[in-house]
């Protein structure tokens, strides 16, 4: 039989340090009297995330959209930027504010990134950047795609909202690519209530990015260039400091309920897990746990298990439906029609999000996926 929750369990919740630790947080705010540009907690918070992420530099931002506008304006990308259908809307709307044009390329459909190998078709004279996504936190094969961009002479842009903490060979992910954008809005593992940051190597961007965040201004006497306003202040990066401290214990709890989901979802028909071939992901990111249903095989749709699962008080989510190539905005784009993108239109059909955050209890996943089985043998 199905059991029904007793109180509505969702696909995510913020990590919340202790009131009391953000309260003595705040009071030195109070102290300093400085709230915001670039204040002592924001400088705090900054070199922390540095290291954290394992990353040679990095500018906060109050929130990842506008990173991600700001990291096209700093790379000066302009024309057509190859990117990808199955994400969050931020990431073709940076390219609309950018007045740029974004080409929308198909999924590999393990890892529900951007297929390396369909970039190159999609390349015109008028291409001048990639901006893929690293979905649930998997990276994207940042090697082929590398190897196409510098062939090319393309800049490689990174959404990695979902990919807090992920390495490859033990390295940053945020090392990969020109620019990685990491967003730290209240549902993302890492979070500074809205926020956000740009990583990257080459320590040089660093003066310009920072400018471009403070509305280009460089001194009392001498504005730049057209900037805007994306700094993080400094209530954002206390909250950012004491959240940090939680992160050891999250990831702890998150890595075990996902085995947890594995060990009982395997053995059920129709259900499929992301997977990354050929990278070798020595941290993940656990910001989200998906599933793929395929319908045939499963009994039963995606829909049908959203459905159902509602009535039990289980409210999980169809990350990412419906794709970017389907809003108003951007079907009429060639390369939104469906017939370019069959694999990222088959997944948006069978993608579902579980809840997946260190408070849920072991006992609870273990039902969820329980009542999963029943959908299955119900049939
Ligand atoms: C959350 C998210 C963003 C936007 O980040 P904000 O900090 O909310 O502006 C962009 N891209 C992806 C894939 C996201 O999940």
């Amino acid at each position: 039989m199905l059991k029904k929750f007793d109180n509505p369990i969702y696909v995510t919740r913020p990590l919340l340090p202790p009131l009391e630790v953000v309260t003595k947080k705040l009071q030195e705010i109070w102290d300093a009297k400085w709230l915001t540009n670039n204040g002592a907690q924001h400088q705090l918070l900054e070199a922390y995330i540095t290291q954290y992420l394992n990353i040679p530099a990095l500018s906060l931002f109050n929130n990842g959209t506008i990173a991600l506008i700001v990291a096209c304006q700093s790379l000066r990308i302009s024309g057509e930027v190859i990117t990808t259908p199955f994400t969050f809307p931020a990431t073709p709307h940076v390219l609309t504010w950018n007045n740029i044009k974004p080409i929308f390329c198909d999924i590999d459909p393990h890892s529900l990134n951007i297929d390396a190998n369909k970039i190159e078709a999609m390349i015109t004279p008028e291409t001048t950047a990639i901006l893929a996504v690293h979905v649930f936190g998997n990276p994207c094969d940042v090697f082929k795609i590398q190897e196409i961009a510098d062939y090319y002479g393309l800049k490689v842009i990174y959404d990695a909202a979902h990919a807090f903490g992920t390495e490859i060979d033990n390295i940053g992910i945020g090392q990969f690519g020109d620019i990685s954008m990491f967003s730290f809005h209240a549902t993302k593992l890492f979070h500074t209530v809205e926020g956000g940051a740009l990583a990257f190597k080459d320590t040089n961007l660093k003066p310009r990015i920072d400018l471009l965040k403070n509305f280009g201004i460089k001194n009392e006497e001498m504005v730049m260039m057209p900037g805007i306003n994306g700094k993080m202040n400094e209530m954002q990066a206390a909250v950012g400091l004491c959240v940090l401290d939680c992160l050891a214990e999250e990831r702890q709890k998150r890595k075990q309920l996902l085995e947890v989901y594995h060990q009982h979802l395997k053995k059920i028909p129709g259900i499929y897990f992301t997977q990354v071939p050929d990278i070798n992901v020595t941290q993940q990111s656990y910001q989200y746990f998906c599933i793929r249903i395929n319908a045939q095989e499963f009994g039963k749709s995606r829909n049908e298990v959203y459905d159902i699962l509602k009535t039990c008080n289980i409210f999980v989510r169809k990350y990412f439906y419906p794709l970017c190539s389907d809003y108003p905005c951007y079907k009429q784009l060639p390369s939104a029609h469906k017939d370019n993108l069959p694999i990222a239109n088959q997944i948006a059909d069978e993608i579902l999000a579980l809840p997946f955050y260190g408070e849920l209890p072991v006992a609870d996943v273990e039902q969820i996926c329980h009542n999963i089985a029943i959908i299955h043998q119900n049939n």
